[in-house]
């Protein structure tokens, strides 16, 4: 039996093992189980490729996409490694082909689909064949608390009561330790030890910034810390991917579009110069990003709240690959998360996955408002402990707060005279005392609240707005036009019972002309 080094010199050409690959390697190659949560890009392929290599027989890889399999096979053969994938595309004669290499023996890696794996047909032509080992690539597809649930994945459990004696390794770059424990149960891998790496990207800095120009912030922020150099804007549309890339192409940075509307040709040829070219600019959905490995990019922009920390993280971790210092830099407003909010009420989604999607959407709001370190909160939401990081924005610049216990309250009773019916921007031009027609047609110039929260600007209220939206105080009903309602903890505070202390609101002299977020 070739030794785990010798195949990872020789075979793969790299020196050394990574952070535990090498523990994770013996344990499988050895017979064991394993679950590995790993960051992507960490070098999880390895870790069962290289015991594939190692025991006798043909390694089984359950994957969920096509597009990653099919990468992973290209790049096995070309280093002489047997290995091939079935899946939807696969022709006939090419399926013939790889029974009969599985039953010779003479392949090493197959990679499939879990809904083909699962079918009576591929269970019994399982049984016939010599198994090195299960490789359940993505696990965290299991979970409903995952960001990617597929129900065919918890039927993977199959694989342990039918072949109680091979090997099976989870792998997922999802660590909350929800979806661990979903992973453990579903895969019956109960007693099988867990390989934990951290999640910690030192080298990247976080910085969140209140939206409201974000066309013209982003630029900014490219022009004042990247200036020449790579990095991909993440959009929540195509449209928006088209505007903004011709934007920022206007304003003299290489940018270019990439999202699942354009076609084929237009995208590749744009990843092609990404990855070829120094100096960049992605502007992308979130379409863009699985499977690219590029080491240099220097920063990842949203200039749309992403919809989980999950996602956030994946996103934002294309940055700095290199190990280099590289940045995440976030512009969110109210509006986002209405938007996003009302994405996943409108789905089709069954009522328990949208209450999930929910609350990930709420813990990627508390991350924007937070007053903490940000790699901190991150990391907590992966089950890490950690340190203050001392380089993002909130270690850099500690947001004092400030006792904003007044303007809460005065927030709050405009709301209630409001009726709980108008959204954020009509009561904030009541407390504004500004007369608009919206606000003459209601009434509201009459109320007892209009004009009593000239002190701040219109920006210095949304900021308001959306730190208590993160706290719970205030909620935004999207399904009755966006309207501001109260909440159980409004009422204390509305009775002076409770003192609230809330970050600084927005910058006021910038802000007297009152943009709205775009
Ligand atoms: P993941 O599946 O965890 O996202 P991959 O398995 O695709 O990560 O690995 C990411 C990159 O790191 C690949 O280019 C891979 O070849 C490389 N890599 C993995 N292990 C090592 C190692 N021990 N030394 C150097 N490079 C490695
Ligand atoms: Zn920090």
């Amino acid at each position: 039996m070739r030794q785990a080094l010798d195949i990872l010199q020789n075979l793969f050409g790299y020196p050394a093992f990574r952070g535990e690959q090498a523990q994770i390697i013996a344990q499988v190659a050895q017979g064991g189980s394993a679950l590995v949560l790993m960051p992507t890009g960490g070098g999880k392929s390895l870790c069962f490729q290289i015991p594939a290599l190692m025991r006798d027989g043909l390694a089984i890889v359950v994957s969920p996409l096509i597009a990653l399999m099919q990468d992973q096979v290209a790049a096995l053969t070309e280093q002489g490694i047997a290995a091939a994938c079935l899946n939807s595309a696969t022709e006939p004669e090419a399926q013939r082909r790889i029974a009969l290499d599985a039953r010779s023996g003479a392949l090493k890696l197959l990679y499939v689909a879990p809904e083909r794996m699962l079918t009576p047909r591929f269970l019994e032509f399982m049984a016939g064949l010599d198994i090195s080992l299960f490789a359940i690539d993505e696990a965290h597809c299991v979970s409903q608390w995952g960001h990617d649930f597929r129900p065919e994945y918890q039927l993977l459990g199959v694989l342990a009561q039918r072949f109680p004696a091979v090997p099976r390794i989870a792998l997922t770059a999802t660590a909350d330790p929800q979806t661990e424990a979903d992973i453990l149960h579903y895969l019956g891998l109960t007693d099988a030890p867990v390989f934990k790496s951290s999640f910690d990207r030192p080298n990247i800095f976080y910085q969140v910034i209140e939206k409201h120009e974000a066309k013209k912030q982003v630029l900014a922020y490219i022009q004042r810390e990247h200036s020449g150099e790579s990095g991909i804007v993440y959009c929540l549309s195509r449209k928006r991917v088209e505007e903004f890339a011709a934007w920022l192409a206007q304003n003299g940075i290489t940018a270019l579009p990439y999202h699942a509307g354009m076609s084929h040709e237009a995208r590749d040829a744009n990843q092609r110069r990404f990855l070829r070219e120094d100096g960049v600019v992605m502007v992308a959905t979130v379409a863009f990003g699985m499977g690219i490995d590029k080491p240099d990019v220097r920063f990842v922009a949203h200039v749309d709240l992403p919809k989980s920390p999950e996602n956030f993280y994946q996103e934002s971790g294309r940055a700095g690959r290199d190990g280099l210092p590289a940045s995440s830099w976030l512009c969110y407003g109210l509006n986002d998360m209405v938007q996003l909010t009302q994405m996943i009420l409108n789905s089709e989604m069954a009522q328990l996955q949208k209450q999930v999607e929910l609350s990930k959407l709420d813990a990627m709001v508390a991350f924007c408002e937070t007053a903490a370190c940000r790699r901190q909160l991150i990391l907590a939401h992966f089950g890490e402990a950690g340190q203050s990081c001392g380089h993002c924005d909130n270690c850099l610049h500690p947001p004092v707060t400030f006792d904003a216990t007044l303007a809460v309250q005065k927030l709050l009773s405009c709301i209630w005279r409001v009726g709980q019916r108008y959204p954020a921007s009509q009561v904030i031009d009541v407390l504004l005392g500004r007369s608009n027609a919206h606000v003459q047609q209601a009434g509201h110039d009459q109320l007892s609240t209009f004009g009593i929260g000239k002190e701040y600007s219109q920006r210095a209220w949304r900021s308001l707005v959306r730190q208590l939206v993160a706290r719970k105080i205030v909620e935004v009903d999207v399904v009755r036009g966006q309207s501001l309602v109260l909440t159980e903890s409004s009422r204390s505070i509305l009775k002076g019972q409770e003192k609230i202390f809330l970050r600084p609101l927005a910058d006021d002299s910038r802000a007297k002309a009152g943009s709205a977020e775009q």
